[in-house]
């Protein structure tokens, strides 16, 4: 389906755990040219859900930094765990249509009753046709079938993935209560109405069971375009897991011409100096993603 002729609504969806580092930064500056440049709206949505992850500190810090970057969003902010009720009602949506079950089975057990399996994160299927047990806390896995889920990614070309076969069902909603990423990202994209998610790489392999979501909700599926993410030069993922630092926020126009840089936009030399503003407004008015077609990582 074709969503050309609608304005361009895009997100940022840091979630809390840590001040922003470079690699954040750099998807959202991303984000940010890639809505700009298409005059459309770029959205700012706390993902806060995984409550024992979140980080005291973070959501100021996130909001600052974005700000000192110049990276203004449209709209107020969306906190995930400010609704609460909505990802209940659309379990409840799919609980009826029969795709939902309740499992008990824990990471342990899992481990060693289907090793292979486990490994790769595949679920064996245990629990799919028993009752809700009585008195034992359960998670709500979705049921998933061999069908080929398929999308042309913005940068990345054309991925299919069987998600049977890849990921068997997978968890909607924790044992501990929380409601899972791959689901609430479905039911917030479309609650903000967004149609164009630009995000990391490494959200690459999450997308088809977000797809297989929004089909089962009867929900538009967005256009995405996942952009490289930052490794250092040991290869690692610049994350809040390897504790890289949070952004240094003295000098944010140089931080900018080199995440320009990074993403491939070659800024002349003579903005090296420039102030923030007159930075972006360059990039928003170059802005090209296509120099980063099928990069999976770029090393700082
Ligand atoms: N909250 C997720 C993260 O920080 C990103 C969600 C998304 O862009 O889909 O990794
Ligand atoms: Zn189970």
């Amino acid at each position: 389906m074709s969503q050309d002729k609608q304005p361009y609504i895009g997100r940022f969806a840091p979630s809390p755990t840590g001040p922003l580092h470079f690699g954040s930064l750099y998807t959202a500056l991303a984000g940010f040219l890639q809505a700009r440049s298409q005059k459309g709206k770029w959205l700012l949505r706390i993902d806060d859900l995984d409550t024992p992850r979140n980080a005291k500190g973070s959501i100021d810090h996130i909001l600052k930094t974005l700000d000192i970057f110049g990276l203004h969003w449209d709209d107020s902010v969306y906190f995930q765990s400010h609704n609460l009720d909505v990802y209940e009602d659309a379990l409840h949506e799919l609980t009826e249509n029969r795709l939902i079950f309740a499992c008990t089975c824990s990471r342990k057990m899992l481990t060693e009753t289907h090793p292979e399996q486990a490994q790769s994160d595949i679920y064996p299927g245990i629990c799919r046709d028993r009752p809700p047990p009585p008195h034992t806390a359960y998670a709500f896995r979705i049921k998933t079938d061999n069908r080929i889920i398929s999308f042309q990614d913005g940068l990345q070309g054309f991925i299919a993935q069987n998600l049977a076969e890849q990921h068997g069902d997978f968890i909607l909603k924790r044992k501990d209560g929380i409601i899972a990423y791959q689901f609430a990202v479905v039911v917030d994209d479309h609650r903000q109405q967004i149609n164009h998610v630009l995000r990391g790489f490494d959200l690459l392999d999450s997308t088809p069971k977000q797809i297989y979501l929004q089909q089962q909700l009867g929900l538009a599926t967005p256009q995405y375009m996942h952009v490289p993410i930052i490794i250092d030069t040991q290869g690692y993922k610049l994350s809040k897991q390897t504790l890289a630092q949070a952004v240094d926020l003295k000098a944010p126009n140089k931080l900018i011409f080199e995440l320009l840089t990074l993403l491939k936009q070659a800024p002349p030399d003579e903005l090296k100096h420039a102030e923030t503003t007159e930075l972006l407004n360059w990039a928003i008015a170059h802005w090209n993603p296509n120099p980063l077609e099928k990069l999976r990582a770029i090393s700082r």
